[in-house]
């Protein structure tokens, strides 16, 4: 059951977002500056999110109709130009996603704030705008990062875990949706395995490690909800386990009655509602104003 369910357009019964963050080698670079240049195999397995998985997965897109969000590090955007108008070409969306991956946690303050200008420099220059949604990098959102986002005019957030479905996170200063993350419904923890930065998991096999995000979309579908994936190229993307996306694709556009959507729609969407007097839960933040103890 959920609290105050969202309508959502035409009677669907579920929203729907396979969202990818396109890190490529940005997690090598920011992880291992000093050699990461020389560090080959990092940089080929994040290399391969843009070059191979991500026309790949812009061709299942293309074939069953689907507009779809991206969130891209402003360096990848410099760096890999013709994924990201293949990404453009397709009509789907490009999120803010930091500079080069650094997390707002560690970068912190007048860094923080060159790095998230500079991104946004990156994507005028490469989408033509200023991008309507942000996903922190590793989730890691602080009140800087929630006051840069609403002065520079965003629409939402997708980067923390308050609720099942979209909400709206209140300052003094404005309003921001938030299309919620949560560990379950991220490709992270399945297929990740990557010692430089710290991950030494059991990689599960495509199946076991899609399994539960099907879970977490029927649980979804059950209660009327949203359904978000969070997933990366260089770990999704892979042929074994896109095959098995894309079957999934295929069978839920089919038997299901659902709404696929980029983030900005699922926004606009919301914004229509709240017009209409829909009262969507709002979270007020800050959440504290210094040190708990
Ligand atoms: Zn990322």
């Amino acid at each position: 059951m959920i609290q105050n369910p969202i309508p959502w357009p035409n009677g669907a019964r579920c929203a729907c977002a396979i969202t990818f963050d396109m890190d490529a080698d940005s997690l090598i670079h920011i992880a291992r500056p000093g050699d990461s240049h020389d560090r080959l195999y990092p940089v080929s397995m994040g290399r391969y999110g843009p070059t191979v998985a991500m026309p790949r997965i812009l061709e299942t897109y293309r074939r069953l109709g689907l507009k779809q969000s991206f969130f891209v590090p402003g360096w990848c955007l410099d760096t890999y130009p013709e994924t990201i108008e293949a990404i453009l070409a397709g009509g789907h969306e490009i999120g803010h996603h930091g500079w080069i991956h650094e997390d707002p946690v560690i970068t912190r303050g007048a860094a923080q704030a060159e790095a998230f200008e500079r991104a946004l420099d990156a994507h005028r220059r490469h989408c033509g705008g200023t991008p309507a949604g942000y996903r922190a990098p590793v989730y890691n959102v602080t009140q800087q990062v929630i006051d840069l986002l609403i002065e520079h005019g965003f629409r939402y957030d997708s980067s923390l875990m308050a609720d099942d479905i979209p909400y709206e996170m209140r300052t003094a200063d404005g309003a921001l949706w938030e299309m919620p993350v949560h560990w379950g419904t991220d490709d992270w923890p399945p297929f990740a395995h990557y010692d430089e930065i710290g991950y030494m998991m059991p990689v599960r096999g495509p199946s076991a490690g899609l399994a539960g995000f099907w879970e977490e979309f029927e649980a979804q579908y059950e209660a009327g909800g949203f359904f978000m994936l969070v997933a990366h190229p260089f770990l999704t993307g892979r042929l074994a386990r896109w095959r098995q996306v894309e079957r999934w694709l295929e069978t839920t556009l089919e038997t299901r009655d659902v709404w696929f959507a980029p983030l900005r729609e699922i926004a606009d969407h919301l914004d229509g509602l709240k017009r209409d007097g829909f009262d969507p839960r709002v979270e007020t933040l800050p959440y504290y104003d210094g040190p708990q103890s």
